[in-house]
């Protein structure tokens, strides 16, 4: 759970923390049979000479040299530069000797549907410009010069116009008293809304759009990357648009504010098609179990450059692909036991078209590693790396197996001639979504996926370039995971059983942290109320969190051969669900200690109505709710009236709750669920949204 509550000294603060010593020492009993943490060599989860192998043959310096070939393509989802870059790919792999390696495609044109997307329309530009004619000449945006001068799906044009200053250029009050009718606007909202507000709506020929102010203040040269994402009925309605820095933004907006006219002339070069939405894939086909797989996966596309994200994942998977297959050509390491498959996706829209189109993929997948800006230069950037975890209601061992291979490569001396000499600095973070893995850890997919990446000031803007990518960080993440990768691939009842003793140890670690967390929280509440709520609280982290490690500790059980192995896993479950018990009888006595230090009677756990009413509710999901919900596909589907009347829960906690939908939890279960996952959330926001989702035939709302 994100419960980030410091622990303040509250009423109860005198009489300190000794409801917390039982379970410490619990904690501490257990810990004890556990090896001693040992990176790496025979000690670990590979054998030194597999480590070895893959330190000594995996290269930054051909990861550079791969990001720099695919960032000079112009490569967003369904347009011939996304394909032009596959292509490059795949004769890299041709060369090294895959001979399965192949694109697969899909229509996509801004109409067709992939359960809930809408696909990208193809769109291609040739060449555009836009100078600003008045009050002074000046030349603001080449499309050959630097592609994200021009905003995606731009349409053909030849204008010149006068601009206006529309503010966010997406609030109907900012158009108030002007007429942007053939005029050029300005706005510093999401260039597909200043479009579709601007354009369609109010009849404006195009736009200039920038960075606001307050985002990324430190780098007012930035030129970011949109699109304007039409459907296909709507091409020839939503003219065209640049972007500008915010420098340049300054530029043009001061002359407006201070009454003076601004003539600006742009000339786009542009057409719309119906493409495809494609997916290049390739396999090391597994010598004992083929049919399951471990999925090594990254984004292909966005514009040129995009050099970290995520040239750099789909450079990395490259690097990856050639190392392993030049090992095992060689005889260095082992052929794995289960097929390693790369797949470089088309992010969320040919993710989603390849899943539909694959329907076993839920089924075959054992886990997946979605690299997403995987080589950032840390000093560069201000960066560091994240492992994202799975989402609680998807636990898994890759989790284990991802975070040793960090912790080990945090250990080891890596570093390539052209690269830094930066120590590697790593965060395991929780969940967040932003990228494919979001599509795979869905439960209609049900496959686990971490994320590896970094956080990267750069991203979505022309500035992504190749000179921020730094061949010693590309390595640690190609060796985490390539490691990772090889490690699952081949994992049989012996390393099922060394694996055990790390899930064993994360399991107690985040289970007593959350539990602390928890009673934290009760020890700094303020009066009974809040005590008694933030009880009810902690009883709820027990329950879920505990949940959450049981079937972490499970999910282990598919990498197992022999029943004997099974058997110790299912020990291991029991031992641990014992100690949780034992913290639920914790958190009682820590409750009653603190109502008797206040000399308040404690209160029996009950629900309120509105709780009560939530346990005679069944949600279930359609059938045909596959993937995550589309963005946007609520406001289509029902209307914007509609969606905005019911204020519900939205981002990764809604689609949490969609997750946690089982068919025999209640709404209230899944309320609980959630809840233990992100904080405070609001019961009258899930039911709101799970109306909508009604609504939307999406789910149905049983009674027990
Ligand atoms: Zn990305």
């Amino acid at each position: 759970m994100r419960v980030t509550d410091s622990v303040t000294k509250g009423a109860f603060g005198q009489f300190g923390f000794r409801g917390l010593e039982k379970w410490i020492l619990g904690v501490l009993l257990v810990s004890s049979i556990i090896a001693s943490r040992s990176f790496g060599g025979s000690n670990g989860l590979l054998s030194q000479k597999t480590q070895d192998a893959l330190l000594k043959e995996l290269s930054g310096e051909r990861g550079l040299d791969y990001v720099t070939m695919i960032s000079r393509f112009e490569r967003i989802q369904a347009s011939e530069g996304w394909r032009n870059a596959a292509l490059y790919v795949k004769s890299q792999l041709d060369k090294v000797g895959y001979t399965d390696a192949h694109i697969e495609g899909w229509p996509s044109n801004g109409e067709t549907w992939y359960y809930t997307w809408q696909t990208p329309i193809g769109w291609r530009a040739r060449s555009a410009t836009l100078w600003m004619l008045e009050p002074y000449q000046k030349k603001l945006g080449d499309y050959e010069e630097i592609p994200n001068s021009l905003v995606k799906h731009s349409g053909p044009a030849d204008v010149t116009a006068e601009l206006v200053d529309v503010g966010s250029g997406v609030d109907s009050k900012e158009y108030d008293g002007k007429d942007v009718r053939g005029k050029i606007v300005m706005g510093f909202a999401y260039s597909g809304d200043v479009a579709r507000e601007a354009i369609k709506k109010r009849r404006a020929v195009g736009m200039v759009t920038y960075i606001p102010q307050w985002d990324r203040k430190d780098h007012p040269d930035l030129l970011q990357y949109t699109a304007i994402w039409p459907r296909w009925s709507e091409r020839d309605s939503l003219g065209f648009g640049f972007n500008v820095s915010k420098y340049d933004a300054q530029e043009l907006l001061s002359p407006l504010r201070g009454g003076k006219k601004v003539v600006l002339k742009a000339k786009v070069d542009s057409d719309f098609y119906e493409s495809q939405i494609e997916m290049l894939t390739a396999t090391i086909r597994g010598s004992a179990y083929p049919d399951q797989e471990i999925v090594l996966c990254g984004h292909l596309d966005h514009p040129q450059p995009s050099a970290n994200d995520n040239a750099s994942g789909s450079a990395g998977l490259l690097e990856m692909a050639r190392a392993l297959r030049t090992l095992i050509d060689r005889g260095e390491i082992d052929p794995p036991k289960r097929t390693i498959r790369f797949l470089w996706v088309s992010e969320y829209y040919g993710t989603v078209a390849y899943l539909k189109a694959h329907p076993e993929f839920g089924k075959r997948t054992i886990a997946a590693i979605n690299c997403d800006m995987i080589g950032e230069d840390l000093k560069k950037t201000d960066s560091y790396f994240c492992a994202t975890r799975t989402p609680d209601s998807r636990p898994s061992f890759l989790n284990e197996v991802i975070e040793y291979f960090v912790k080990l490569t945090a250990t080891l001396s890596i570093s390539e001639l052209r690269g830094s000499a930066a120590p590697f600095n790593y965060r395991i973070v929780p969940y967040a979504g932003g990228s494919d893995h979001y599509f795979f850890n869905d439960a209609s997919i049900g496959v686990p996926s971490m994320m590896l990446g970094h956080p990267d000031p750069y991203h979505h803007t022309a500035q992504d370039t190749p000179d921020k990518v730094d061949p010693t960080e590309l390595k640690r993440v190609c060796f985490i995971a390539a490691g990772s990768a090889w490690f699952m691939a081949n994992a049989s009842d012996a390393e099922t059983e060394r694996l055990l003793l790390e899930l064993y140890r994360g399991s107690l670690e985040r289970f007593v942290a959350d539990v602390t967390n928890a009673e934290a929280a009760m020890y700094s509440t303020q009066t009974p109320d809040d005590l008694f709520a933030s009880y009810k609280d902690a009883l709820n982290v027990v329950k879920w969190s505990g949940r959450r490690e049981v079937k972490s500790l499970q999910s282990a059980g598919v990498l197992a051969a022999s029943a004997h192995t099974k058997e110790h896993i299912d020990e291991s479950a029991t031992n641990l669900k014992r100690f949780e018990q034992t913290q639920e009888i914790g958190i009682k006595e820590f409750y009653e200690r603190l109502c008797k230090e206040q000399g308040v009677p404690p209160r029996k756990v009950e629900l309120t109505s509105e709780e009560q009413a939530a346990t005679g509710t069944i949600p279930i999901r359609s059938e045909t709710f596959k993937c995550p919900l589309g963005d946007g596909y609520l406001v289509q589907k029902l209307g914007r009236e509609l969606v905005d009347s019911l204020p519900s829960l939205t981002g990764d906690a809604a689609w949490e709750a969609v997750n946690f939908v089982d068919g025999k939890r209640s709404l209230m279960e899944v309320y609980g669920a959630v809840k233990a996952e992100y904080g405070e959330i609001s019961l009258q926001r899930l039911k709101n949204y799970f109306s909508l989702l009604e609504k939307a035939g999406l789910i149905s709302l049983g009674s027990k």
